[in-house]
């Protein structure tokens, strides 16, 4: 197990317009060739609607292509974001997990949107049309936060996100989402391999997932951490590698690029090429090239 980020190797965790990215699945391949990947991930929230422009791009481009989703879960009281890859996006139980969350995503956008268009010039339609993809675009404040910047309240959408879209804003409402151990179980029954994302990002959480509720996802059949990402902090990456060590986790890395909508450039955190291999031998789905 590497005890340091790789150099080289595959970009595991990107986004596109298929979420709350700005550029097209076949944008990422393209960059991920020009900058040297051995490989790319796509990402999206809650979505698979990104794979098949993915896999044309990687197959034209000739660079392999990972397909995966980054998942929103909830354990106790901690919101957990978790990579599942290559899982059959035909199983029932999965579509429904996913059908469920969107639906609810959506409700969720409509009421913070009603209480914010009391304060600021926005509306449920204005909200929309920042969507790149429509209905196919996984919507949620990222969306709420570029209206309110094209409404002119914000310069950027990080100001709006560190102001009235803040989840410590009067017009916060949590997502509801299906716990982590739903999460793991309905990944490994379609076959695919789960990993939580950002495993201990204290910007994200004020309190982080406890070394107990990482060692319960292993046993419930948890396969990975993702500890090569900016958002976890030195003395975290310490503590992930050694629970990774204790109950035979996979380590992996990722940028979670979201083109010109974050600062995180792509390939800035890598996940080396022996556990790619892994993944792909517990996958139910190959890879695409
Ligand atoms: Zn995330
Ligand atoms: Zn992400």
């Amino acid at each position: 197990m590497p005890t340091r980020p790789p150099q080289e190797g595959w970009d595991l965790h990107c986004h596109t317009v298929f979420s709350d990215g700005t550029r097209t699945p076949r944008e990422m391949v393209q960059e991920a060739k020009s900058l040297g990947l051995h490989g790319v991930a796509i990402a999206d929230h809650d979505t698979t609607a990104g794979w098949e422009e993915a896999g044309q791009a990687s197959h034209d481009l000739h660079l392999p292509l990972m397909r995966g989703t980054e998942i929103t879960a909830q354990d106790g009281n901690v919101s957990v974001h978790m990579l599942a890859y290559l899982y059959d996006p035909r199983n029932r139980h999965i579509c429904d997990l996913f059908e469920k969350t969107r639906r609810s995503r959506v409700e969720r956008t409509k009421k913070m949107v009603a209480l914010l268009a009391k304060d600021y010039p926005i509306s449920w339609q204005s909200v929309l049309e920042q969507t790149k993809e429509g209905s196919r675009t996984t919507i949620g404040r990222p969306h709420i936060a570029d209206a309110l910047v094209a409404a002119g309240v914000y310069a950027n959408r990080n100001e709006a996100f560190a102001d009235a879209v803040s989840t410590h804003s009067k017009y916060y409402i949590p997502t509801p989402s299906p716990s982590t151990s739903e999460v793991v179980r309905a990944v490994e029954g379609a076959g695919g391999v789960s990993v939580i994302a950002h495993a201990a990002d204290p910007s994200r959480n004020r309190v982080l997932l406890s070394n107990e509720q990482i060692a319960r996802l292993a046993d419930e059949g948890l396969d990975g951490l993702e500890v090569w990402h900016r958002g976890n902090p030195e003395d975290q990456r310490a503590r992930l590698l050694a629970l990774a060590q204790r109950y035979h986790l996979l380590v992996t890395g990722g940028s979670d690029w979201h083109g010109a909508g974050k600062p995180n450039a792509l390939g800035e955190n890598l996940t080396d090429d022996a556990t790619v291999a892994e993944i792909v031998r517990r996958g139910a789905i190959p890879l695409c090239r």
